[in-house]
């Protein structure tokens, strides 16, 4: 049996690790970098881009209540406030001291009183363009970068502009900490992505879940007409194809979507209580914050099927994970060592 060595990035120790930029890195840690390629890459694509969204809203209410997202996320939440105001954000140099200032120069001013130094925190920022730090002299202005101005672009018109960019951004963030040697890893979400990759999806990336489906109406196999309720395409088809009692069942199609997908409730458990997370704070976010369920507001969060219980997935995350499990195989091959 190989001997156990230490993973550069999360420092515990494993069997198995794989070189990857000349670090040797365990096998969670691949799927983390993995989650944050997806997540970022997702975005571009039309296909995803709504899963994208969702599993981000989700991430920034699973974190909410972490204290070490807050200093994370706090570029972000300052950067909204000054939009809204239309502030301009400036840091004077080499102090803790943030200012908003209006364009009739009022000035609020705001202490940066986390334990990770603001340095840290806007490096971050800046390699994933969100905002842009431009030295002033005596002043460093924070602006858009890139990735801001792109979303600004495609979203500004919209009411919920700040809402999608919200939600996108922090899980970015979060999702982008996994590549970060010191950062916090932030468990709840990461267990989430764990078991959803081991329970739910195969080593290719294809969903090997149960489904859970809604059906969403009836369609006419003789014609092809669509009902939105069983009595209608039974009536159509009595009525307009005379169709004898008898043959009618075999002459209904049902429409359904998936709504969710479903994950052995023990797997979960025991997945949350292995990372020290208890098990009501996931259920409690799940019920109060939506984290992780589904989006449908008729798919239940809990069912039993075959005498087993399920905790029902949404399909976003499902499938956001599946593709990280996609990079994560193109990550290690021939890796491991
Ligand atoms: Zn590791
Ligand atoms: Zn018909």
């Amino acid at each position: 049996m190989p001997k156990l060595r230490r993973c550069e990035k999360c420092r515990k120790y494993k069997r198995v690790l794989y070189k990857i930029n000349d670090e040797e890195i365990c096998a969670e840690c691949v799927r983390g970098m993995a989650f944050y390629q997806a997540f970022k890459e997702s975005f571009k694509d039309p296909k995803y881009r709504g899963d994208v969204i969702t599993v981000g809203i989700d991430i920034g209410n699973a974190v909410w209540f972490n204290p070490f997202s807050y200093a994370w996320l706090y570029p972000l939440s300052l950067w909204m406030v000054s939009k809204d105001i239309g502030a301009r954000l400036i840091i004077e140099k080499g102090s803790n001291i943030i200012k908003l200032v209006t364009k009739d120069n009022r000035e609020y001013t705001v202490k940066w009183r986390y334990k990770k130094p603001l340095d840290d925190v806007l490096r971050l920022y800046q390699e994933e363009a969100i905002l842009k730090v431009i030295d002033e002299g005596d002043e460093l202005v924070l602006t858009e970068g890139e990735t801001l101005n792109e979303m600004l672009k495609k979203y500004g018109d919209r009411p919920d502009a700040f809402e999608i960019i919200d939600a996108w951004v922090s899980g970015l963030i979060i999702a982008r900490l996994h590549e970060e040697a010191d950062a916090p890893d932030f468990r709840l979400v990461d267990t989430l992505i764990q078991v959803i990759a081991n329970e739910m999806i195969d080593n290719t990336g294809d969903i090997t879940a149960e489904s859970y489906s809604k059906v969403t109406g009836y369609k006419c196999r003789l014609c092809g007409l669509k009902f939105t309720t069983r009595e209608e395409v039974k009536s159509h088809l009595m009525t307009v194809h005379r169709t004898p009692s008898d043959e009618i069942m075999g002459h209904i199609e049902e429409e359904s979507i998936t709504t969710g997908y479903l994950l052995d409730i023990y797997s979960l458990v025991k997945a949350l209580t292995q990372r020290g997370v208890r098990p009501e704070t996931f259920f409690e976010r799940m019920e109060r914050l939506g984290v992780a369920a589904p989006e449908d507001p008729d798919t239940p969060r809990v069912i039993e099927r075959d005498g087993r219980k399920f905790v029902v997935i949404d399909p976003s995350w499902v499938r956001i994970v599946a593709r990280a499990k996609i990079y994560e195989r193109g990550l290690v091959l021939g890796r491991g060592r």
